[in-house]
């Protein structure tokens, strides 16, 4: 299936609401039925039935067609966030007993669920490194269920050898699920790489415009169905239909907004790249990028992300430099049309260096944003 054809066509039944080109927004909490017997039938099979929007919506069901054609998985859950699929992935592979390994500093929340939440309910977690095979066969325990991962993660952009790390989970019977959020369903296809379950955070690229919170698990048919009315429908978090709609428009620019804002952050990399006020980038897909070789083979691009470390240890130059930069807001998140830092010094974590600043290059004209950053270096000295 090509690109185009999943983001303009797949899912779409034009001729049920007039033709229109767009598709309405099925804003409705429930669905009437003719006679008990249909009532009676749809109840008793509601993952193939229109009977109630915390279960199956119109609006939302395009968006899931589409999400899973893009991870080439059978079916896909859209939830109301990113954490809801991330969670519900815990919940439903995981049962009180088991054991998770997890590569370390993935997703904040991710993080929280894993050492905060899980253990109350008997669910432990090894946090490993994930760029050594080798750190993954030692920690398999007799009960592990799951190993969790995100290649690459959003701050230090590690990355993990898919394929490797699915050969193995599968000789010991363990799932395998991957946080894909920095691909967007189009730079990295991990279940093609044996990768069980795919987590988006669609609040990021997917939807792309800053305004929608959401999520989605993709994978194959059998476990999507298992998970609906244990984890979707029972933990309810559901995508408002409006939601749904907001994610789906946004989705049919993926490709072209995603080229945009890969080829700025390139475009900076490249200008910054040595600069002497500048003790590193972390940009996955450069050649700099002690894991390129792998980058290279699992992926076919990077994304807008990337991170530098200001060669200071001050935190007031560090400050100076994030609060007189103007075309980069001070924010949480990415995806969208605005490009964004995330400086280390807000207390991110214990493990950065002062001068660490994580950047989401947006859609904006590279010149201006290389312009602005080169204008921001001057209180670094
Ligand atoms: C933002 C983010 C999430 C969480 O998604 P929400 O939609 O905010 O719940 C998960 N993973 C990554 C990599 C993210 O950046």
């Amino acid at each position: 299936m090509d690109l185009s054809y999943i983001l303009n066509i797949l899912g779409e039944e034009r001729d049920q609401y007039f033709d229109a080109v767009t598709p309405p927004i099925v804003q409705t909490s429930n669905f009437a039925f003719k006679t008990v017997a249909d009532f009676r039938d749809a109840i008793n099979t509601e993952q193939q039935h229109h009977v109630y929007t915390r279960g199956n919506n119109p609006t939302v069901e395009i968006v899931r067609k589409k999400i899973a054609a893009l991870e080439g998985t059978d079916d896909c859950l859209v939830f109301s966030s990113g954490v809801a699929a991330i969670a519900a992935i815990l919940l439903h592979t995981l049962r009180s007993g088991d054991h998770v390994i997890c590569v370390k500093s993935p997703y904040s929340w991710t993080q929280y669920l894993l050492t905060e939440v899980f253990p109350e309910y008997n669910i432990t977690t090894t946090f490993i490194d994930g760029r050594e095979m080798s750190q993954f066969e030692q920690a398999i325990q007799s009960n592990t269920k799951l190993i969790y991962l995100e290649s690459p993660n959003t701050f230090w952009f590690e990355l993990q050898d898919l394929e490797a790390v699915s050969k193995l989970a599968r000789k010991h019977h363990i799932f395998t699920a991957i946080d894909n959020s920095y691909a967007a369903g189009i730079y990295q296809h991990p279940h093609k790489l044996g990768v069980d379950f795919v987590i988006h955070t669609a609040t990021k690229y997917l939807a792309g415009h800053s305004d929608v919170v959401a999520g989605a698990v993709c994978g194959n048919s059998e476990h999507i169905a298992g998970m609906f009315r244990r984890v979707f429908m029972g933990f309810g978090a559901v995508p408002s239909p409006h939601d749904a709609w907001l994610l789906l428009r946004g989705m049919r620019t993926l490709p072209i907004r995603l080229e945009k804002s890969a080829s700025n952050a390139e475009m900076i990399v490249e200008h910054f790249m040595g600069h002497p006020k500048i003790e590193r980038i972390i940009h996955p897909f450069h050649p700099s990028h002690p894991q390129f070789a792998l980058a290279q083979k699992q992926m076919t691009r990077g994304c807008g992300l990337f991170a530098m470390i200001l060669k200071t240890e001050n935190k007031t130059q560090v400050e100076a430099f994030c609060n007189s930069l103007e075309r980069f807001l001070m924010a949480v998140s990415w995806g969208g049309y605005e490009s964004l830092i995330v400086p280390a010094c807000i207390k991110i974590g214990d493990d950065y260096p002062a001068g660490f600043v994580r950047f989401y290059a947006g859609l904006e004209e590279a010149n201006v944003l290389i312009a602005d950053i080169e204008k921001a270096l001057q209180y670094i000295d």
